[in-house]
């Protein structure tokens, strides 16, 4: 076994001054039964906990770190604007040099406003909708993630379409009235909200593919269904591409996919790993926002220079020839090895992935929405991950997000990650003999 003696020290230091311990309630490793590991230090695609011992990161801080950690462009370009000041709270060039790279980049973006996290980017753009179409409903897909606003904090009510339900208390019941859950990948379904209650829809919002549910990919026809649906009842289409944005392709999933939202949220890869969130669309959208129209949206430390320049180093390196072929073709090395593995230990594991993000599931059905993602062997998971974590292997420690390859993952490692893998997943059987499993 690892020595984890600083991490559990900490841990449970943290847990005096902290609720739960953490800042973000999944880094508590709840859901796979351990103790989280402190991390002291990153670079490239290595992580170094408090304890010294050593992991490929899979996690690559959620999402932001496509080019893994430390990358040299990144940091020199944030220690340069760092002998210039931190904060001021006034406009600097470097905004709208990572404004016009965003707008170049994605096909439906004219102007962009920068924010602080996705989380703000998506309330934003929600609130931004509301006020551009007059119309007070929103639509989000079960399984979902939009950030932790009160109006996304709401799943599907027991049969009513139109009556949702707060996941969290603190969430009133008000709020949960105005956003319907529709089932992802489900064209009828959304068509039959919209006759019942279109007029009343000011958006549609959705992960053009979901990686907050583990990863699922919209089937053909999904994303253009839903582009033809919001259009034909005059509703906004949103974007959520806080993952998917410079990820999937350097203009996103609506490049990738070729349908054109009306906003769009961006946050994680556009920071360069610092905070930073954005949502942007057509001028005459973007243009209600204050001082420019009426709706109110701010924040003291928006457009950060720090993260400003952070982001704009990260997106040029992004830009070059090659990366997104580069990615894929690790990401694919990584699918193809896990999938063999799985089947030579006998563990069904349906994986999904769509360029550099990946899940196995552990169920035999193809996973499609929220619904079959929900089969999948919680217990299995929780065997699989803390096998990988004991073999140097850092997932995300939960079944329901995404494991990310970065540009700095070699083949050399990613060859280490699947034989590591047929270990675990033959920790996996073993354990289903033992019974610990189900
Ligand atoms: C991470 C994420 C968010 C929230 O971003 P934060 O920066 O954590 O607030 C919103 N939408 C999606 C799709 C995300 O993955």
């Amino acid at each position: 076994m690892k020595n984890n003696s600083k991490s559990m020290t900490f841990f449970a230091e943290a847990q005096q001054y902290i609720p739960g311990g953490v800042n973000s309630p999944v880094r508590a490793f709840r859901s796979v039964g351990l103790n989280p590991v402190y991390v002291k230090k990153g670079r490239g695609a290595v992580l170094v906990d408090e304890d010294g011992n050593e992991y490929i990161d899979y996690v690559g801080s959620w999402g932001p770190l496509i080019l893994g950690h430390l990358h040299p462009e990144v940091t020199e370009a944030i220690r340069e604007c760092l002998e210039m000041g931190t904060s001021f709270g006034a406009p600097t060039e470097r905004e709208t040099i990572l404004a016009r790279m965003i707008v170049e980049a994605m096909p439906s973006v004219e102007m962009v406003r920068l924010v602080n996290s996705g989380t703000e980017a998506a309330m934003s753009a929600a609130r931004l909708a509301r006020a551009y179409t007059g119309r007070n409903r929103i639509v989000k897909f079960e399984g979902c993630y939009h950030g932790h606003a009160d109006m996304f904090l709401i799943k599907a009510g027991s049969g009513a379409l139109t009556h949702g339900v707060p996941t969290s208390p603190g969430v009133p019941a008000e709020t949960a009235a105005h956003t319907i859950n529709a089932g992802f990948n489900d064209l009828e379904g959304l068509e039959g909200i919209f006759s019942a209650v279109g007029h009343d829809i000011a958006a549609v919002i959705v992960e053009p593919v979901p990686g907050n549910m583990g990863v699922v990919p919209p089937q053909p026809g999904f994303l253009r269904g839903l582009r033809n649906i919001t259009e034909k009842y005059g509703a906004l289409l949103i974007f959520d591409e806080v993952i998917t944005g410079f990820r999937l392709s350097y203009g996103g999933a609506q490049e990738l996919y070729g349908v054109m939202p009306d906003l769009t949220c961006l946050g994680k890869i556009i920071g360069g790993g610092l905070p930073v969130g954005a949502y942007g669309g057509r001028k005459e959208i973007m243009s209600m926002m204050s001082p420019s129209g009426p709706v109110y949206q701010a924040g003291t430390l928006s457009g950060n220079p720090l993260a400003v320049s952070a982001g704009i180093a990260a997106l040029k390196v992004l830009g070059r020839p090659g990366v997104y072929e580069e990615l894929d073709k690790k990401s694919s090395r990584l699918a193809v090895g896990l999938s063999r593995a799985a089947e030579e230990a006998g563990v069904q594991v349906r994986l999904n992935r769509a360029g550099s993000m990946l899940c196995g599931f552990f169920t035999d059905r193809g996973v499609v929405d929220f619904k079959t993602a929900s089969t999948s062997d919680t217990k299995k998971y929780a065997v699989f991950f803390r096998s990988m974590l004991e073999q140097g292997i850092y997932l995300a420690p939960s079944q329901f997000e995404a494991a990310f390859v970065s540009l700095a993952h070699t083949d050399e490692m990613i060859d280490r990650t699947v034989e590591a893998a047929g270990k675990a997943f033959k920790a996996v059987a073993e354990s289903r003999e033992l019974g610990i499993g189900n």
